[in-house]
């Protein structure tokens, strides 16, 4: 049995001898590991057209283990390959979605909100956008993935935290002024601000708030602690992120 599906390549591993397993991420499945096999020689077709980040329409033979069965390229995304900068924040993109477990149901959305994030990184010309778009791509992946953090109320008393200076404390979420302790402050515009963040869809509309808001160191110190708390490690990457 075989199907064909729209993928975004996520990585290549080594398989045995020249064959390649390529885990990619699809609307309708969401993550598929797939062999090619001699994708490894340089004559491959394949492997031509299974690029990193490549948008490529897959046909997909069922098996015992899947495998690649023919490959047509949709959208290269050369731009992403091109340069140090594009590709260390496309392969953060990629690193979030291979460490999150987001459902099936929601598959179609991942992979939507993956093109998009990607395709700011390759055709924005300003750096500082595409690294917005990578952090916007953070937030709406965890909260995808079941991870979606409470704006709405303190961690500890539940009280409503509208209207005023609030916290961000580790393995706890946004606290109220209260009980403030040695963690990251934030101004009474930060929640409303990430609130747009986890539920706009208009990308460029988001970049320019987090702008305007200036509130990016806060909105860097919050995103790399919050997935600290999820996700139990540093992320290599986010480190990237900072420098906005
Ligand atoms: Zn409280």
């Amino acid at each position: 049995m075989a199907f064909k599906t729209e993928a975004i390549v996520l990585r290549a591993r080594p398989y045995y001898g020249p064959d390649r397993i390529y885990d990619i991420l699809t609307p309708r499945e969401g993550k598929l590991s797939v062999i090619a096999r001699s994708a490894a020689r340089t004559s491959s077709k394949l492997a031509g057209h299974l690029q990193p980040f490549a948008h490529v329409r897959l046909m997909i033979g069922r098996g015992r283990q899947d495998h690649a069965a023919g490959v047509a390229t949709i959208h290269g995304f050369q731009e992403l390959r091109a340069s140090v900068s594009n590709f260390f924040l496309a392969s953060s993109l990629v690193e979030l979605v291979l460490r999150c477990n987001v459902p099936g149901a929601a598959a179609a959305h991942e992979f939507l909100l993956l093109s998009k994030a990607l395709r700011v990184v390759a055709d924005s010309e300003r750096q500082k956008e595409k690294v917005l778009a990578v952090r916007i791509f953070l937030w709406k992946l965890l909260s995808l993935s079941g991870w979606h953090p409470n704006i709405e109320q303190c961690a500890r008393c539940r009280k409503p935290l509208t209207g005023t200076v609030h916290w961000y404390e580790d393995l706890q979420g946004f606290i109220c002024s209260d009980h403030a302790s040695g963690s990251v402050a934030l101004p009474n515009e930060f929640l409303p601000f990430l609130g747009h963040v986890l539920i706009g869809e208009d990308w460029q509309a988001l970049m320019l708030e987090a702008e305007e808001r200036r509130i990016s160191k806060e909105w860097f110190e919050v995103s790399q602690r919050f997935y600290q708390d999820v996700i139990s490690e540093p992320i290599v990457s986010l480190k990237m992120l900072a420098y906005v």
